[in-house]
This record gives structure tokens, C-alpha cells and sequence, in this order.
């Protein structure tokens, strides 16, 4: 659990912030130590493998990348965020394979998915990049520069904080401002500034092969079954391999870096009651493991059950507050009550400081849609 620091009250008290619909990173992961920035790995089944690549590496989020080595060829979900991640990635491949990846499913538009799908095209000429046609869509329209910017907006709101504190010697709580608190500050900024800048230079590669609602394919003896899901963005391709009972959710489904607490993001790309029916469709399909879009693989479908009814119940909230006649976003969110499904997620534990901000996107989102798209007044 991340602790309340003076930084985290001074501030949204989150990682991320919601800017032009969708979550951007605003702070970088606190530990830069070396033992950080190693990929995670671990064998699901018999040629299957999960990277785990920490978001002190990748920088925007924590990214799960699944590896599967077939009878002639290798096929990849995902592609991570940084350039620099996916080459460690196919290092690693390069380690237990010989053979080529011939697929790379990129599971939607947000860019922590595709970022590194250059690095495996350099890597295997010939790639099949797969997505659905409307992610690639919106991979077309939406830039590596939309993201950039998205990231420094993002920033602003950080930066005016610490100009204040800096200009007052106090931080908002009333408490000094010490120069140590200044350095790592300013520090945090400069890379995400930093940051911003790299992503913006990433090449884009657009997906070469892509479906609508589902896809099927062997490779040797192995089924891979596509499927279009609604996650934290539209048209999200989600993967089950039937016989070896495991499922890779991409956004459809995300858990904190360390698995313990509840969704640490959502994004204003969706529509809520197809992801809800989305995550009801995972638990009837026969698993023993979910690799979630962040977090480590779930051998059982508690995350899963809990997030549904976490979803439904603030479904179920928003609506009987606006037949009751709330009206505003604000007057709703605060008829609303998430906290005693959150606690759920790891008990014993205070809830993350990034949840009140977590319930405040999804509680707007689903009175938007309640209301036909409405804003509110
Ligand atoms: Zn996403």
C-alpha cells in the first residue's frame, strides 16, 4: 500500500490524473534502485510465460506482457510502453526461443499497450501486428504527440503545487516545505517531463492484420480465441487460451502493481454496462489463471468477482440517486459509497489515497451514461 506522504496530500494524492479522457502518469515510481527496474517473470503453463515489467521501468503504468511459445513460432500480447521495455522483453525471448514472433496482439489504443511495437517489427520482419478494427482506428487518429501532451497537462497542476509551496516555504497542510521535499520534486517533474518527451519520438506502428467481435487461430496444437471486450477503452481484445485455462484481460481488468486493492484507474473511453458484462463473461469462462492489464496473475477469480460487484453496486448507487432527484455530479458522488466493497480487496489495509479519485471518474462516467452522455449542469 502506498503510504500517505506530504507529497500525496499536497497534491491529487494519485499517480494519475484524467486529462482529455484519459489516465496519464504524474508522478514517477518512487524507487529508481536498480533491483526495480528488472522485468518479473513467471512461467503460467508449458510455454507460456508473463513479464511483469515495473512501472519504474515503464514509466506510465506497470505493464503485463504474455509470451507464448508455439510449435514453429512465438506470439506476443502487448508490446509495453517504452521502446527500451520491449527490447528487454525480446532479450528474454531471445533467452528461451529461438523461434520467431510471427504475432503481436496489441490489446487497445492506449499507448502502454503498443509502444514498443517498432522494437518488434525491427526485431521480425514479417510481424503480424493483430487488434481489433476500431483499435486500430483510433491508433490511426490518436498520435504519440496526443499522449505527449496529455502528460504535460497532466503536469501542470503538479507543477503550479510546488510553485506555491516553494513561493509560501509551506507545504498545503501548513507544514515547511524542507529542501530535500523541493529536490525529489522537482526531480519527480523533470523526468516526467523527460518522459513525455521520449514517448512523443516513439515511432507508431499500426496493427497490419485486424478483426471485429472475435477471432480464432491455431498455432500447432495451441487454440487462441480472441474476443472484443469493452476494458478502460473500447473495442479491447482479450485473449483465452481454452486448453490451457488461462485468460489475459489486457484494461478489461487491472489490478495495483502489487495486487492488493481495487482498480487503481479508469479513463473516460468507455461505456461502463458493456465492461460490466464484459467482467460477468470472464467469470464464466473456465480459468486458472488472469493475467490482468497490471498486477500479477490471479489464480482464482476473487479479484475478479469483487471488482463486478464493486462496479454494479455503483451502478445500482447512481441510479437510485438520480430517481431520487440529485441532479449535479457532485450531489450524486457524494451519495455514493464505494469504500466497504474497496476495503474488501485487501483487509487489514487503509484504502489507497488513489481511491477517492478512482470513484470520483467511474461515479461521473456512469451518471453520463445514466443521463444519455449528459455532463451535468
Ligand atoms: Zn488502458
Amino acid at each position: 500500500m502506498r503510504p500517505v506522504t506530504k507529497y500525496a496530500i499536497r497534491r491529487t494524492g494519485s499517480l494519475f490524473a484524467l486529462v482529455a479522457g484519459i489516465v496519464v502518469p504524474v508522478r514517477p515510481a518512487a524507487s529508481q534502485a536498480p533491483g526495480t527496474l528488472a522485468l518479473k517473470r513467471d512461467v503460467l503453463a508449458d510455454g507460456v510465460y508473463l513479464f511483469r515489467a515495473p512501472r519504474a521501468l515503464d514509466m506510465w503504468t506497470s505493464t503485463n506482457v504474455v509470451v507464448i511459445i508455439n510449435d514453429q513460432d512465438v506470439t506476443v500480447f502487448d508490446s509495453n510502453t517504452r521502446p527500451l521495455t520491449a527490447q528487454m522483453v525480446i532479450a528474454e525471448i531471445r533467452k528461451l526461443t529461438n523461434k520467431p514472433v510471427r504475432t503481436l496482439i496489441n490489446s487497445h489504443w492506449h499507448m502502454d499497450h503498443w509502444g514498443g511495437n517498432q522494437a518488434y517489427a525491427s526485431a521480425f520482419p514479417g510481424i503480424q501486428i493483430l487488434a481489433t478494427t476500431q483499435t486500430r482506428e483510433f491508433m490511426k487518429r490518436i498520435t504519440p504527440r496526443f499522449f505527449e501532451t496529455a502528460i504535460l497537462t497532466g503536469l501542470q497542476p503538479e507543477r503550479a503545487a510546488l510553485d506555491t509551496a516553494i513561493r509560501t516555504g509551506k507545504e498545503a497542510d501548513g507544514s515547511p516545505l524542507t529542501a530535500e521535499d523541493r529536490r525529489v520534486e522537482e526531480q519527480g517533474i523533470a523526468r516526467m517531463v523527460q518522459f513525455a518527451k521520449e514517448i512523443s519520438g516513439v515511432p507508431r506502428v499500426l496493427p497490419n492484420l485486424v478483426y471485429v467481435d472475435t477471432l480464432v487461430f491455431w498455432k500447432g496444437g495451441r487454440e487462441f480465441r480472441l474476443f472484443s471486450e469493452t476494458g478502460d477503452a473500447t473495442a479491447s481484445t482479450v485473449l483465452y487460451l481454452p486448453k490451457e485455462r488461462i485468460l489475459v484481460t489486457g484494461d478489461v481488468l487491472v489490478s495495483p502493481e502489487d495486487g492488493k486493492g481495487p482498480p487503481p484507474w479508469t479513463t473516460n473511453s468507455y461505456k461502463i454496462t458493456p465492461w460490466l458484462a464484459a467482467l460477468r463473461s470472464f467469470s464464466t469462462l473456465d480459468v486458472d489463471v488472469i493475467v490482468p492489464g497490471q498486477g500479477p496473475a490471479m489464480h482464482d477469480k476473487t479479484y475478479l468477482t469483487r471488482t463486478i460487484h464493486l462496479f454494479a453496486s455503483i451502478i445500482d448507487q447512481v441510479h437510485a440517486a438520480l430517481e431520487r432527484g440529485l441532479v449535479t455530479q457532485t450531489e450524486v458522488l457524494a451519495a455514493v459509497n464505494g469504500d466497504s466493497i474497496a476495503v474488501q480487496y485487501a483487509p487489514g489495509t487503509p484504502l489507497p489515497s488513489d481511491f477517492p479519485l478512482w470513484m470520483k471518474f467511474f461515479t461521473n462516467k456512469v451518471y453520463q451514461e445514466s443521463r444519455d452522455g449528459g455532463e451535468g449542469p
